[in-house]
């Protein structure tokens, strides 16, 4: 099974090259306001991809999966695409789980303090887990900023992976830490395509599973 994996579009989806493949990751932050008709254009867009399976999460800036009822947002998805949010699907065999929630990062969406808030999140996580979908990297990954140099990601969430070991972890959110880290439990890809401007500069990151 091939994946192709992105994230961070902001809106800018279109300009996308996309590889061809089985199925296709967004790890959030599909649009910049998360506004319903953002919100509307991104879906019609991934919805009419050529791939078997498409699955997604929210990000920080996706406001309407966060402010609208479960209904609504049920009403909007289409058919042929997959919402994770804080839930799991199988799909031929491979255990996928997805979460849009991040460490506290001044008001955005999904957002929990570090510690006990975000580990009510972190623990719903299966142990059979194939691959994670979170919004953010985990501490020490892929996570650094390119203002002041620092680690943003969550330790929580790493301590989680240690334990959970899935064999993938995608993520994005920290735009300028693209890139894949492979360790012996884990393979970390950090798939934004944009940079921290937002400009879009990264190619889409394939997988063989
Ligand atoms: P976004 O607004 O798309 O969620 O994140 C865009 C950029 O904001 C990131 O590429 C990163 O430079 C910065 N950023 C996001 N979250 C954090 C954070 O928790 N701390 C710091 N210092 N910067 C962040
Ligand atoms: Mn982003
Ligand atoms: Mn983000």
């Amino acid at each position: 099974m091939k994946l192709i994996c992105i994230s961070d579009t902001h809106g800018k989806h279109k300009d996308l090259i996309l590889p061809k493949g089985d199925m296709i990751i967004h790890a959030g932050d599909v649009s910049s306001r998360g506004s319903e008709f953002e919100i509307k254009t991104f879906l019609n867009w991934f919805s009419s991809l050529d791939f078997k399976y498409k699955i997604f999460i929210a990000g920080n800036h996706d406001f309407y999966f966060e402010n609208k009822t479960k209904r609504s947002i049920k009403e909007i998805i289409p058919e042929n695409v997959i919402y994770l949010n804080d839930s799991s699907i199988n799909i031929e065999g491979l255990n996928i789980w997805g979460s849009p929630i991040q460490p506290e990062f001044f008001n955005w969406a999904f957002n929990r303090q570090r510690g006990e808030e975000i580990l009510l999140h972190w623990n719903l996580i299966p142990n059979n887990i194939d691959i994670l979908i979170t919004h953010g990297p985990p501490l020490g990954i892929l996570d650094r900023t390119i203002r002041d140099g620092i680690s943003v990601g969550c330790e929580d969430l790493l301590n989680i992976i240690k334990a959970k070991k899935p064999k993938y972890h995608i993520f994005g959110h920290i735009h300028e830490a693209y890139g894949i880290v492979v360790k012996p439990e884990t393979t970390f890809i950090n798939a934004s395509v944009l940079n921290e401007r937002y400009l879009l500069v990264n190619k889409p990151i394939t997988i063989n599973l």
